[in-house]
């Protein structure tokens, strides 16, 4: 048994009452000294005389188990990887709303007066008293938008404890049920049987061409129970039970009909005589933007399914990549399961079991879906292979990308990650011969890649223009208006600028809690920290010298906005970025109108993935070095990833050009990617990466320590620095202040242990530094194995 709650963990023996079963991955109530607590089976019940001490297990949650053998072992490895408990791993592999849980409650007491709370924030009180009045969970509260508004975390939980206080809220600690459970549904299908009579031929009609159809369905068409009954009686139709899958196949579908292309064609051929031979194997798919390899997938899945196998997608984020998505569907119909962000738990748990159940084939989903419970997975594809939201940021701060390998290692299935800009890890390996490699060197539509240029700012600068826009972008930009095509404007920050800047003294305003600059959000009046979300009016003179004028500096979506606007005033734009993307939905929302009416799509990250509009033919990059000058060693892959993927998006259908504004023209990530040359970036970097012994030369361990007290932090980062040095074969330096050195009013330090096998370092971390941190109250230790 595996203790869920507790900090230290180790597996816990138990004895099962008579009559009461219990196996592998399912959860159970016990009892830990005077509590109560959920926790997982991890052994299989065994016959033993009863020891003292031994205490019975208290009941056994009903309900297919959490997870199965597979899964233990998956979440032993994770443990074992990335240095954090079995718990903490089977947590990011169970479907945790279908556990019970332990919960905090507040209740009102009695109706809230905000005139009683002269102090606290109005917006507040009117939230709680109006769509909180049933009682919420405090973390329900606090990431309301309308709450994030009122203050920040902090204000949050002084003004929470303030209602405690003054007896208007309590709060109450309860164990609640899943909050999911399983809703059927009856669907039917047609056989060989003839029947007789009209209706009855009808709806058989019906069914037979759409395939499978709803029970629910039949009735909406018009056809009556006692038809249905009847039809199903004579054996015409058949009728089986499944979780009901509500969400699943529900959007328009796009359906996609090629002849492939030759690249394709051994494409396809390569993944799916790797799936037939039914051994552990990982491809890589380096294809440039728009050389169809979605399609690719969809075929090479569509064989996988023919074997008798089962596939797992991975997509970046999939509220990003709705058309992405609408594919799989139109190709796989009601036998994949889209598992977006969007979904209620429920919806999701549903397809979850459905998929444990074996009912589903597919699975497309973000970095979690790695985990999903089908059966039978012989091909897990890893599309954008080289975006980083696959690594998870918490613990466990696993790789999706090697979780899917170590899946299919246990399972001998086929690993394909797919990309124009591949991680360097996998590019490495592919040239080594490592894996294997297979590149689609030409667009699908027979289109070139974009013609790219490249503007150097600075010299613009000179000539006087001081503008967000360079003389070319305007120019392009005022042709495609001209023509009816569509542009995308990149821009790396949200908001109107960047941060303010004091001309006389130098000052840029901080987050008092976090060591970053605050950004100007123009239209709501005020700075936020990206950080944790604390907000300040926009000072008009420096608060450092009290004298100086302070402007703003940088650029945002929102000033990129307004900019085409002011120069293009008819033109239709939209913006996008976490601003205007808060809502469920809001996403395919944008983009349809972009697609529909829209001239100019101006946007974040969230612009770079995945679109595929016919009728953008300009894409501009308006400050490609942001990124740049980062204190990451994958600030330039990251860099020329993001130029090729927002690049990529235009000219798709016709002759299309980007154009990247930049202060740094001749940086390789820059000048390598306007050429569409990722071989010459890789070789350049990959050297550099050998020289300072980066991965994939080496494996990384970031080992942080984080608390209040900043000289407590760095006492112990010293402490664990000189334990890890005598780890033989590493390499470690630091301690240094992470390069955010405060967040959240607490501070930093980091150690980066670089060696070339970190099985040692993991060890030392397990053993040594996590029991020593266990004993600190004042610092934790945050691990990041493979960062
Ligand atoms: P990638 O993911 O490689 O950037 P996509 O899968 O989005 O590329 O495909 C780019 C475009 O090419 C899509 O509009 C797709 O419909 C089209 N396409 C893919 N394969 C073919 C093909 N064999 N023939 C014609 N068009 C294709
Ligand atoms: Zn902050």
């Amino acid at each position: 048994m595996q203790q869920r709650t507790a900090r230290v963990e180790r597996p816990l023996t138990y004895a099962l009452p008579e009559g009461m079963q219990a196996g592998v991955g399912d959860v159970v109530r016990v009892p830990l000294g005077p509590r109560e607590l959920f926790g997982y089976v991890i052994a299989p019940p065994r016959e033993a005389p009863p020891r003292p001490g031994v205490r019975p297990v208290t009941s056994r949650i009903d309900g297919a188990p959490a997870f199965d053998a597979a899964g233990l072992a998956l979440a032993r490895w994770i443990a074992l990887r990335y240095c954090c408990s079995l718990g903490e791993a089977l947590g990011a592999l169970v479907f945790a709303a279908a556990l019970p849980r332990v919960v905090d409650r507040f209740e009102l007491r009695a109706p809230l007066e905000a005139a009683a709370f002269p102090k606290l924030p109005p917006r507040l009180l009117r939230l709680i008293g109006e769509d909180f009045a049933e009682g919420f969970a405090p973390d329900a509260l606090l990431r309301h938008p309308e709450a994030r508004r009122a203050g920040d975390r902090k204000t949050l939980l002084a003004a929470l404890a303030a209602l405690q206080r003054a007896g208007v809220l309590v709060r109450r600690r309860t164990f609640v049920a899943p909050r999911v459970g399983a809703a059927r549904e009856k669907v039917l299908e047609a056989t060989e049987v003839a029947v007789a009579g009209p209706r009855v031929r009808a709806l058989v009609e019906l069914v037979r061409e759409a395939g499978t159809l709803r029970r629910g369905d039949a009735l909406l068409a018009g056809f009556s129970s006692a038809i249905i009954t009847r039809a199903v009686r004579a054996g015409a139709l058949r009728e089986t039970e499944r979780a009901a899958v509500m969400s699943r196949a529900r959007a328009a579908r796009e359906r996609q009909d090629f002849e492939p292309t030759a690249e394709q064609v051994a494409a396809i051929e390569a993944i799916g005589s790797r799936v037939a031979a039914g051994r552990f194997a990982e491809l890589l798919i380096q294809g440039v933007t728009g050389s169809g390899k979605t399609f690719v997938y969809i075929r090479a899945i569509a064989r996988t399914l023919a074997l008798g196998g089962r596939a797992i997608v991975l997509v970046p984020e999939i509220s990003l990549t709705p058309q992405t998505a609408r594919r799989f569907e139109g190709a796989f119909g009601d036998r994949v399961a889209v598992l977006h962000s969007g979904l209620s738990d429920r919806d999701r748990f549903e397809s979850w079991q459905a998929a444990a159940r074996g009912e589903i084939d597919v699975v497309v989903g973000a970095r979690s879906a790695v985990f999903a419970p089908l059966p039978d997975v012989r091909l897990v594809v890893v599309d954008e292979a080289h975006e980083r939201s696959y690594k998870q940021d918490g613990v466990p701060r696993y790789d999706a990308l090697a979780v899917a390998r170590e899946r299919m290692r246990a399972a001998g299935g086929t690993v394909v990650l797919g990309s124009a800009t591949p991680p360097l890890e996998a590019y490495a390996a592919a040239r080594r011969g490592e894996i294997g490699w297979v590149r689609l060197d030409r667009r699908a539509t027979n289109q070139p890649l974009p013609a790219t240029h490249v503007v150097d700012l600075a010299a613009e600068f000179e000539k006087g223009n001081r503008r967000i826009f360079s003389t070319r972008l305007v120019e392009a930009l005022g042709e495609r208006l001209a023509r009816g095509e569509k542009t995308v404007l990149f821009v790396n920050r949200r908001g109107s600028a960047g941060f303010m800047l004091c001309r006389a003294c130098g000052a840029v305003p901080e987050c008092a809690r976090c060591s970053v600059s605050l950004t100007v959000h123009r239209s709501e009046g005020l700075m936020r920290c990206h950080l944790c979300d604390a907000q300040r009016g926009i000072p008009s003179l420096c608060p450092a010298c009290g004298a100086g004028p302070i402007r703003e500096f940088g650029v945002g979506t929102q000033a990129v906005a307004e900019a085409a606007q002011t120069l293009f005033p008819r033109a239709r734009i939209v913006r996008m970025d976490s601003d205007t993307t808060t809502r469920v939905g809001d996403h395919a929302r944008l983009l349809d109108e972009f697609g529909e009416r829209a001239d100019i799509l101006v946007g974040t990250q969230m612009v770079a993935k995945g679109l595929d509009f016919p009728a953008v033919t300009l894409v501009g990059v308006v400050a490609a070095d942001i990124g740049l000058h980062v204190p990451d060693f994958r600030a330039a892959e990251r860099t020329f990833d993001l130029i090729t993927q927002v690049a990529g998006r235009s000219g798709r259908a016709r002759a299309g050009e980007a154009i990247v504004q930049t202060y740094a023209p001749t940086h390789p990530a820059v000048a390598f990617a306007a050429k569409h040359d990722f071989d010459g970036f890789a070789a350049g970097e990959l050297e550099l990466r050998r020289e300072l012994r980066y991965p994939p030369f080496a494996e990384l361990v970031y080992v942080g320590t984080i608390g209040r007290d900043r000289r407590a932090v760095a006492a112990a980062a010293d402490r664990y620095a000189e334990l890890l040095r005598r780890v033989p074969g590493v390499e470690v330096l630091g301690p240094a202040p992470y390069p955010i050195a405060r967040v959240n009013d607490e501070w930093r330090y980091r150690i980066a242990v670089k060696a070339d096998d970190g099985t040692a370092v993991r060890h030392e971390i397990r053993e040594t530094l996590q029991p020593l941190a266990l004993a600190e109250r004042a610092v934790r230790l945050a691990i990041n194995v493979d960062p």
